[in-house]
């Protein structure tokens, strides 16, 4: 009997990697009818939230954790580029001996790996078989990906940050050195920069790259990476690539019976993400400013710490967030908020009806989702490539608003009490909400049968059905 093709994926960890990768096998296995096995590094227990995406897959889709490697030998840094590339370095001797079993018990036809697992590229290539680079950001970052060693060699400059010129990245809307990948710019001399760095110069080695994003959303940046430049694999670009909510009334959480009884897009949504965290001066701003607003929010609030994306590999803040909260504030608020304590069902609070607004931090999860939905956003960058995101959002689609931090890096409760008014009553917000509702209806599109991405998720699993398991000999 002829076996099912199999896929290899090789998650980095973090939730808004595994969410991506995971509805991606799922489309593989419901469309194509693949199988496939989730690999993942491990240096500490998952996430309750991990282990509930993990095991909220289909049959077809296997999941193991690999050996978790420890940081405590030499520990080089402390950003999660850092730990994250090193997780994957370490597992390496592993994650070689299970696709070795892979290779030998299923059909295995690729690998795929995200943008910080480049190294088991190399290792797949030993076995022969193709590799696929899966990117859970935007085009944008990608385009940068590729540019970014260009600039490192033609730059003399320690840091980005104070280029006088704005950056021309391929295809892109021009952004300010400042808002170039946040952690990485800081110093050439850093791990995490090398790190970046060296996953992309390596991002030629993969066979293909899966893009979750759609050219009506970026069509610079997709045209850019599919042009005639060396070096540039063939580019996917198969989104938007989105989790479905669940439709089970049963498990209607609170979250969703408030939003019943709320009026028609009357709600804006706050919440930064699976990782991202505020400092305490900026909790009560934030406090402040949605209270001065006078407009109904639901908030996932997480407990304050001054690095931003604190709460990255564990989701959960230690603390009880809502103690850090201004004092009198849920009393205040409680007539027109509902305060979610770490987590809430995001996909299911964007696409209720009384959902009108978002303050996101910009993760290209959150940012397709709000798209797939038609909500427009205020836009508010914590770490990695949002603040590019942000730029793109606000200046090159102009579907969000992106409020001016004051010199401390602040966010004032009275900008963000003017951005929230702004979003969800003014004449700005209405344009927004147009914008983003034309981005809804091309997404539409192209997730039709004989829509774009569709039809490319097709064209790359009939590629790896007819490839089979093992290159020929000129290419492996
Ligand atoms: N998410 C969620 N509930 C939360 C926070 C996040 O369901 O309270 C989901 C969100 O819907 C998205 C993912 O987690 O799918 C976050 O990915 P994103 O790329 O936006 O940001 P990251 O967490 O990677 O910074």
């Amino acid at each position: 009997m002829e076996q099912t093709p199999h896929i290899a994926i090789l998650p980095s960890p973090g939730l808004g990697h595994l969410i991506p990768l995971a509805e991606f096998a799922k489309q593989l296995v419901h469309r194509h009818s693949f199988s496939a096995t989730f690999i993942i590094p491990t240096a500490a227990p998952p996430s309750s939230a991990q282990t509930a995406a993990l095991e909220s897959l289909p049959k077809s889709i296997n999941y193991l954790f690999l050996p978790p490697i420890t940081f405590h030998d030499h520990f080089e840094g402390p950003e999660a580029v850092t730990q994250i590339a090193l997780t994957v370095i370490r597992s390496l001797p592993s994650f070689s001996e299970v696709l070795e079993s892979l290779i030998a018990t299923t059909k295995l036809v690729a690998l795929v790996v995200d943008y910080l697992s480049t190294e088991a590229i190399h290792v797949a290539k030993q076995f022969c078989i193709s590799s696929y680079l899966f990117s859970p950001s935007p085009a944008m970052a990608l385009s940068w990906c590729f540019f970014f060693p260009k600039l490192h060699d033609q730059l003399v400059s320690d840091n980005y940050r104070d280029l006088p010129e704005l950056v021309q990245i391929p295809g892109c809307v021009p952004v300010h050195g400042r808002d170039l990948v946040v952690d990485l710019v800081r110093d050439r001399d850093t791990v995490a920069y090398k790190w970046i760095l060296h996953h992309c110069r390596q991002f030629s080695l993969a066979d293909g790259i899966i893009l979750n994003s759609f050219m009506d959303l970026e069509p610079g940046p997709i045209k850019a990476l599919q042009g005639d430049e060396p070096g540039i694999p063939p580019v996917y670009p198969i989104g938007p690539i989105v989790r479905a909510g669940s439709s089970n009334p049963l498990e209607r959480s609170e979250c969703l019976q408030w939003l019943d009884i709320q009026p028609r897009g009357s709600v804006l949504f706050v919440s930064f993400g699976s990782g991202g965290t505020l400092s305490n001066d900026q909790l009560n701003e934030l406090a402040l400013g949605l209270e001065v607003s006078g407009h109904r929010f639901l908030w996932v609030v997480k407990g304050p710490n001054d690095s931003a994306n604190a709460t990255y590999f564990s989701v959960q803040s230690q603390d009880d967030p809502f103690g850090f909260l201004p004092n009198g504030f849920m009393e205040r608020t409680k007539e027109r908020a509902l305060l979610v304590p770490s987590w809430a069902p995001q996909v299911e609070i964007l696409s209720h009806g009384s959902t009108g607004g978002f303050v996101t931090h910009c993760g290209w999860n959150s940012v397709l989702e709000s798209v797939v939905n038609g909500i427009p956003l205020i836009a508010w960058p914590l770490f990695a490539e949002q603040k590019m995101n942000a730029v793109m959002l606000s200046e090159g689609l102009k579907v969000a608003l992106r409020p001016n931090m004051n010199q401390n890096g602040i966010l004032g409760r009275d900008e963000i009490a003017e951005a929230v008014k702004a979003l969800m009553e003014g004449d700005e917000g209405k344009m927004l909400r147009n914008h983003m509702l034309e981005l809804k209806e091309a997404a539409l599109k192209v997730l039709s049968n004989d829509g774009s991405s569709t039809k490319l998720l097709s064209e790359l699993a009939h590629k790896w059905k007819s490839v089979g398991s093992i290159l020929d000999d000129q290419q492996c």
